[in-house]
């Protein structure tokens, strides 16, 4: 799949619910409404969906959310999915949690063929940590974390960095020093302006050129060429040997070298997670069983990806640039 812009596609972000049994305060309002079951894929037709794009060339494939790991029955689909593992037709099949049911799934994760998978943990401070995610207990996630790591699977942490005493922006290098120390990397994300949260996101917005200014008062930050296609840029901490990537849509352009897609859990394919274009799949999808119709659909949506997104924050602005939250389409 090649886009206007000669960019690749190979990368597939599948969303397979928009519920989740936290209730992060820049991801989601309190009291969500989420979609009637009947409009969400099945496990099946995800499955369809994701092979479909499989066989038209992606090689990586994240299954998110909402929480991947709240949706019933969602071991059977993975262990479904990791026959394109066998096949060598996917180099990759991973997740990003927020950690709550690794301690009960990261066996079966690993058995499946996971490697590696991404953990959301903005703080380490267990009263901070409930009052950013609403419903979570940090125990819980630190538990998760273990087990994962226990389990064989290699973990990366995603931190949104968050302004204020609210936030998490005094223990940022804490939380980095931290994750190193257990071997593992680390990638700092800046808030995007995404869904109503009932909050003005100026006052949650720190964008990494600070955090990053901050760090170097400290550390030493050696930029390293590695490049995943995404929008994060590296650095190697020469004190502790691991790595940060921060990703930066706010104050930097990524697209150019984007290579991914997503899709929410009720089949609409967005080519940009920061624009509003769509292209509903499920309809392609329940109308013909022999695929070709979704196969049409994918083309047609691939041939009007978007060069790039435009987000803008700005203090006073409570309304999002984009209106699905990113717990829809999948972050
Ligand atoms: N529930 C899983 C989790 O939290 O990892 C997967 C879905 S969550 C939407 C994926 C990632 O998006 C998380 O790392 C989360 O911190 C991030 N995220 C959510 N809302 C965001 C926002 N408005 N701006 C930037 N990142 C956001
Ligand atoms: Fe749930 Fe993840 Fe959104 Fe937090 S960031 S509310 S864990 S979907």
């Amino acid at each position: 799949m090649r886009d206007p812009f000669g960019r690749t596609i190979t990368y597939l972000r599948l969303s397979v619910t928009d519920r989740c049994d936290f209730r992060c305060t820049y991801c989601m309002a309190e009291d969500m409404t989420f979609l009637p079951k009947a409009e969400v894929l099945s496990l099946e037709e995800l499955d369809r969906l994701a092979s479909a794009f499989i066989a038209k060339g992606v090689r990586k494939l994240r299954l998110t959310g909402g929480e991947p790991l709240v949706r019933r029955n969602i071991l059977s689909l993975i262990d479904s999915l990791s026959r394109h593992l066998a096949s060598g037709a996917l180099d990759e099949l991973t997740l990003t949690t927020n950690g709550s049911q690794l301690q009960r799934h990261a066996d079966h994760l690993a058995r499946a063929g996971i490697r590696r998978i991404n953990v959301s943990l903005d703080t380490r401070d267990p009263q901070k940590f409930t009052a950013l995610t609403r419903w979570g207990r940090l125990v819980q996630v630190l538990d998760g974390i273990k087990a994962a790591r226990e389990a064989g699977l290699s973990v990366k942490i995603n931190a949104v960095a968050l302004k204020g005493p609210a936030g998490n922006e005094d223990e940022i290098e804490d939380l980095i020093r931290w994750v190193h120390s257990l071997g593992m990397d680390i990638t700092l994300i800046e808030t995007m302006p995404l869904g109503e949260t009932g909050s003005d996101r100026a006052l949650d917005y720190l964008p990494l050129t600070i955090v990053r200014a901050r760090l170097e008062q400290h550390l030493t930050l050696e930029d390293i060429p590695l490049r995943t296609g995404g929008p994060a840029r590296y650095v190697r901490v020469a004190e502790t040997g691991g790595r940060i990537g921060f990703i930066t849509p706010m104050t930097h352009n990524f697209c150019e070298s984007c290579n991914r897609v997503r899709v929410t859990c009720t089949g609409r394919l967005f080519m940009c997670l920061g624009q509003n274009d769509q292209a509903d799949l499920r309809a392609p999808l329940r109308a013909d069983a022999s695929g070709a119709l979704l196969s049409a659909a994918i083309d047609e949506a691939i041939n009007r990806k978007p060069k790039g997104h435009d987000f803008v924050i700005e203090r006073g602005r409570i309304a999002p640039a984009v209106r699905r939250h990113m717990s829809e389409t999948g972050g």
